[in-house]
């Protein structure tokens, strides 16, 4: 049996930065992930073009993640739309006191990056590939059983072990669960035209388009709509598909080339209410996966993970009750908040009323005109939520 301070279980995105902060704090760490340490194996680190908030670059920056690759595509500005509908919401960074609102990374790329930044630390004991099989919760420690059979023990068990999670099921942690019946379909496509700096949102009555800035004039693509209508767009011929794009982003004819693979994803919400059990600490999607609608899922589990960081890195015992309670009320009201304004718009795409749709546009658009509301609205979507955790505070480079 060996001994840790903390077992963490999944090393996606949240899982890895976890190990990497609680490293650096000086604990002993036993990480578990079920695909090889590369990154094209790893189901977290695929083709998705993820906007990283300020706080989540701070967070990333403060754990050493932080490369010149990584922040090549700042946000400074981003417009939101509704299709057929006059008028936009347009927000500038420097308008809210600050240089961007955050930044444009590939997951694979931001994978890659964690994996280089854990190889330089000590006090990190990988067991890849490997997955968690049984639990055993006790007053002092918890053991864990791995399929090998190999037996680890730890002061904490971490489940960072995404959307199905075993260890939100063998600790016996409630967990709600709503399919939203839609999709989400990713590929990159070449743009000349498009600002570098920028993020568009269009809101349309069956699903939002995002489009990001990517390195080389390329914009990365995230198209939600029913499921039935991702399946035609996969299979549609790249003219076609390009076509469809044009239509659905109201952008000029012959503006955008080249569309890169496409992916889907099928989307749905699973909220954790309480992600505590004996010893047993839940983050990421393993506590609450949400819908993509205003890019918040990663930002959210970094947020989780570096409230863990700040409470288990110092402390005498790192899964004592009173460690996991402090840790919990720090990130209930911004997880229960979070979810709500994410599960609130995604509602309103799938809900035939189209007076709900109308409801979310105008909320939305309200914002634009009324200021207090609108800077509200932008310093959470950057992630600082209070109370925010010391490493979400500033970037120390
Ligand atoms: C289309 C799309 C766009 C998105 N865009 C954004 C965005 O712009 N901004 C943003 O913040 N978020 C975004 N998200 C959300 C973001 O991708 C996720 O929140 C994030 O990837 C979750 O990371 P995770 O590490 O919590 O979970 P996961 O990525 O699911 O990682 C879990 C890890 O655990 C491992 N694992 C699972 N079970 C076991 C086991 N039993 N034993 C050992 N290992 C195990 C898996 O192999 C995996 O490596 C988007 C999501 C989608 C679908």
């Amino acid at each position: 049996m060996t001994d840790f301070d903390v077992v963490i279980v999944g090393g996606g995105l949240a899982g890895s930065a976890l190990a990497i902060g609680l490293a650096q704090a000086g604990r002993r760490i036993a990480l578990i992930e079920a695909f090889a340490p590369k990154t094209d194996a790893r189901p977290s680190f695929d083709d998705r073009t993820l906007v990283i908030n300020a706080a989540s670059l701070n967070i990333l920056s403060n754990l050493g993640i932080l490369d010149e690759s990584l922040t090549a595509c700042p946000l400074k500005r981003i417009e939101i739309s509704r299709a057929g509908a006059p008028g936009h919401l347009s927000l500038r960074a420097e308008e809210h006191g600050c240089d961007r609102f955050g930044a444009v990374v590939v997951a694979r790329e931001l994978g890659a990056a964690m994996l280089r930044r854990l190889e330089t630390l000590d006090g990190i004991e990988s067991f890849c590939p490997e997955r968690l099989a049984r639990i055993t919760a006790g007053d002092e420690q918890i053991d864990i059983q791995l399929d090998s059979g190999k037996r680890l023990r730890g002061r904490l068990l971490v489940g960072s072990d995404g959307t199905n999670s075993t260890v939100r099921r063998l600790a016996g942690i409630e967990s709600q669960h709503h399919d939203y019946g839609q999709s989400a379909m990713i590929f990159n496509v070449s743009c000349p035209d498009r600002a570098a700096d920028t993020a568009w949102e269009r809101f349309t009555t069956t699903g939002p388009l995002a489009l990001l800035p990517q390195p080389q004039d390329r914009l990365g693509v995230v198209w939600i709509d029913t499921s039935e209508q991702i399946d035609s767009a996969l299979a549609l011929d790249n003219g076609a598909l390009l076509e469809k794009l044009e239509l659905r982003s109201g952008h000029t004819p012959g503006g955008f080339a080249s569309p890169g693979k496409r992916v889907s994803y099928p989307l749905a919400l699973t909220r954790t209410p309480r992600p505590l059990g004996r010893r047993v600490a839940l983050v990421g999607n393993a506590a609450n996966t949400i819908h993509p609608v205003s890019a918040q899922g990663f930002n959210l589990g970094l947020r989780d993970v570096a409230a863990l960081i700040d409470h288990a890195g110092q402390a005498d015992d790192p899964g004592h009750h009173n460690v996991l309670s402090a840790w919990y009320a720090d990130r209930q009201s911004d997880q229960a908040a979070t979810v709500r304004y994410t599960d609130t718009l995604a509602r309103a795409f799938s809900n035939p009323a189209s007076i709900i749709r109308l409801g979310t546009g105008l909320g939305l658009f309200a914002h634009a005109a009324i200021p207090a509301l609108s800077r509200r609205l932008v310093r959470a979507a950057m992630g600082f939520r209070e109370p925010v955790s010391s490493l979400a505070v500033e970037r120390v480079r």
